[in-house]
């Protein structure tokens, strides 16, 4: 494990709060210490308060706040001596710790003090650094995991059994710190939770955790269980992308709400779900607390949806009746899924929960397999799982939390979505919460949001197999499909039928008909498993109910794609599919629009630039935002009993009304 700390950077870093930040930050960057808001640090500090009096400080990280790109206003000051009397007390329950924290800071406006601030306060160091170092862990969840420890780190570091993080552990860590604690110690591990280190200085103790994590990775590297040979575990070459989608809708059902299953066939996840072993190496439980606070019980191993419901039920039978919204309801299930085909799949309300708890599991495996070369693997006792999912604070977190955006969950897929309309619409859907995938012929789809809720995907919709390469891997990203909207079209330079080549006329019908027919056929068996049911969006045209000269192929082709919705709404009604299109006219902030066109254009009808875009009943523009704020609308709650319906977005046309 290499140092991250580089001296001309640190020197844009003044006072000991900056500091405390740097190398925070340094840790925050090792995926391997500490993962999505993981792991913790502190400074002590003298400060005057208002009335010109010194009182000793402790800044502790806020939670809520990633050590990676943590800031000055992330960490909370709290008044140490106040602290430091709490841990007199005989006992102390989490709310009142939190409690007694909160009304001991000196700015209102800090976030909550880490659940382990306590611990952090006792240590008599200026600077502390905790992680969950994935080698520690891998050494410490074993069966003589203290006397590995022993044997790594003699007199440098104090070991602490397992306690459940809180009041108690920081008691333990106090009794066992003044009794063991010598001169030489530099740091101290919490069996099955992680490490600390500590330092005069925010170098020291930084370079001191690198130090000391690198002597648990040595270790492993001894006993050759650092470096794990790559599974050999081949992929079939098939399509998952209907078994990925059922089982999404079967899970979305038992938690009663849309799921996104983020789905990863890499060989890694495969091979460990092939494991001969798997049930008993999976099914202990998970390898540090701050494990199972995100990615919750055990994982669910193949495809078996009525363990995942009897997991859940029997949870809230038991203990938590009396809580009903799906984001709480999901929070006893298992959120992660292990598959021979399909591999490692993690579930979650949004993209970004699935990504955490994909990231956290992939770190698990590496984890269990580490111990289990060293001997075998021993994760937390269940008990202690147990307490950790009833963490007084956990559960706070958890009915604190907001009402969910109105596609939470879903999955939308959006062609031509490079620029123009489709650009919007994925903005729309994203701003509504769905996960969305853009496909576009342009190669610039692939970097148009760099976000864990949208996939661009380059793809030419005239090929069948451009399409269904599209839809396996929107499957396997976000684990179904709920909204289709059909947007991508070409619109040829104008041209009257004497002019007009059958060539031309044969490119216009592949986009604009041909491929949005290859697209429904396609996505229907998807749209099917849609829990919320299937919705699709076609964008259409003024054209449709009032064509113009010059622009035959345009027009016929639109019109065609109106008449193949309406079949469409007719034979999907009975799966839940609706259908509708959107006739916008006079969308002039797309690409195909420069300034030059819309100049020569107005200039034509003797109107300036303002008129020619207002043009209409209402004398209105009519822009991108406006035609994708309806089409996402329309995938929404208020359209939920329309199919086959036909909305003008034009502002009024004359001909059409
Ligand atoms: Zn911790």
């Amino acid at each position: 494990m290499q140092s991250l700390w580089n001296d001309l950077e640190a020197a844009q870093y003044q006072g000991d709060l900056a500091l405390r930040v740097y190398t925070s930050r340094l840790l925050g960057r090792d995926k391997t210490l500490v993962l999505h808001g993981g792991g913790n640090t502190s400074v002590k500090v003298r400060e005057k308060n208002i009335f010109g009096t010194e009182e000793d400080l402790l800044y502790v990280k806020g939670s809520g706040w990633d050590l990676e790109f943590i800031e000055a206003a992330g960490f909370a000051p709290v008044r140490l001596d106040h602290i430091l009397k709490l841990v007199q007390l005989p006992q102390l329950t989490d709310p009142q710790m939190v409690n007694e924290l909160v009304t001991h800071m000196t700015r209102a406006s800090a976030p909550t003090p880490s659940v382990e601030t306590i611990l952090h306060a006792l240590l008599p160091y200026k600077y502390v650094d905790h992680t969950h170092a994935d080698a520690v862990i891998a050494i410490t969840n074993t069966a003589d995991g203290a006397a590995r420890m022993r044997e790594i780190y003699g007199q440098d570091v104090v070991v602490i059994p397992y306690v459940m993080p809180g009041f108690d552990l920081a008691r333990l860590v106090a009794e066992i710190f003044a009794r063991e604690a010598s001169s030489k110690t530099q740091g101290m591990v919490l069996l099955n939770h992680g490490i600390f280190s500590f330092g005069a200085t925010a170098q020291e103790a930084y370079e001191r955790m690198i130090a000391l994590v690198s002597r648990a990775e040595v270790y492993l590297q001894a006993r050759g269980a650092w470096r794990l040979p790559a599974p050999d575990a081949k992929l079939a070459d098939k399509p998952l992308r209907y078994d990925i989608a059922a089982l999404r809708k079967a899970l979305s059902e038992t938690v009663g709400a849309p799921l996104i299953v983020a789905t990863d066939q890499a060989a890694k996840y495969r091979g460990f779900a092939q494991r001969k072993d798997l049930s008993a190496i999976s099914q202990q439980g998970a390898a540090t607390p701050d494990h199972v606070i995100r990615t919750k019980r055990l994982p669910m191993l193949g495809r078996d949806v009525a363990a995942y419901a009897a997991a859940y039920k029997n949870y809230f039978d038991t203990h938590a009746p009396q809580a009903k919204s799906p984001v709480i309801i999901l929070d006893a299930a298992p959120r992660v899924i292990l598959d021979p085909e399909i591999g490692l799949a993690a579930v979650g309300r949004s993209a970004k929960d699935a990504a955490i708890v994909a990231d956290i599991y992939d770190h698990t495996i590496d984890i269990i397999l580490r111990s289990t070369a060293l001997g075998g693997y021993r994760a937390l006792p269940a008990k202690d799982i147990f307490d950790v999912e009833y963490w007084d604070l956990e559960q706070a977190k958890l009915k604190s939390g907001g009402k969910s955006p109105v596609f939470a969950g879903e999955i939308a897929l959006v062609t031509g979505a490079a620029s123009g309309i489709g650009k919007a619409c994925v903005e729309s859907l994203l701003a509504r919460g769905a996960a969305v995938v853009g496909l576009d012929i342009n190669p610039a789809i692939e970097m148009l949001f760099k976000r864990t809720d949208y996939l661009g995907l380059v793809c030419d919709i005239t090929s069948d197999d451009g399409i269904r390469d599209a839809l396996e891997k929107t499957v396997r990203r976000f684990g179904g499909l709920d909204m289709l909207i059909l947007n991508a079209g070409i619109f040829p330079g104008g041209k009257r039928i004497d002019q007009l080549s059958t060539e031309e006329w044969r490119k216009v019908m592949a986009v604009n008909l041909d491929a949005n027919f290859a697209l429904m056929r396609e996505c229907h068996p998807l749209l099917k498993l849609a829990p919320n049911q299937g919705r699709v969006v076609v964008i259409g045209s003024k054209n449709v109910p009032a064509p113009g000269p010059g622009a035959a192929a345009y027009s016929a082709s639109k019109a065609a794609l109106n008449q193949l919705m309406r079949v469409a709404a007719l034979e999907w009604g009975a799966d839940g599919i609706r259908i509708n299109t959107l006739h916008p006219n006079a969308v002039f902030d797309t690409g195909i629009w420069t300034e030059e066109v819309l100049a020569s254009r107005a200039k034509h009808y003797g109107l300036t630039i303002d008129e020619y875009k207002r043009n209409n009943v209402l004398k209105t523009e009519v822009t991108s935002r406006d035609v994708a704020e309806l089409t996402a609308e329309m995938c929404g709650p208020l359209f939920a009993k329309t199919t086959a319906a036909q909305v003008p977005v034009d502002g009024g046309n004359e001909r059409v009304i």
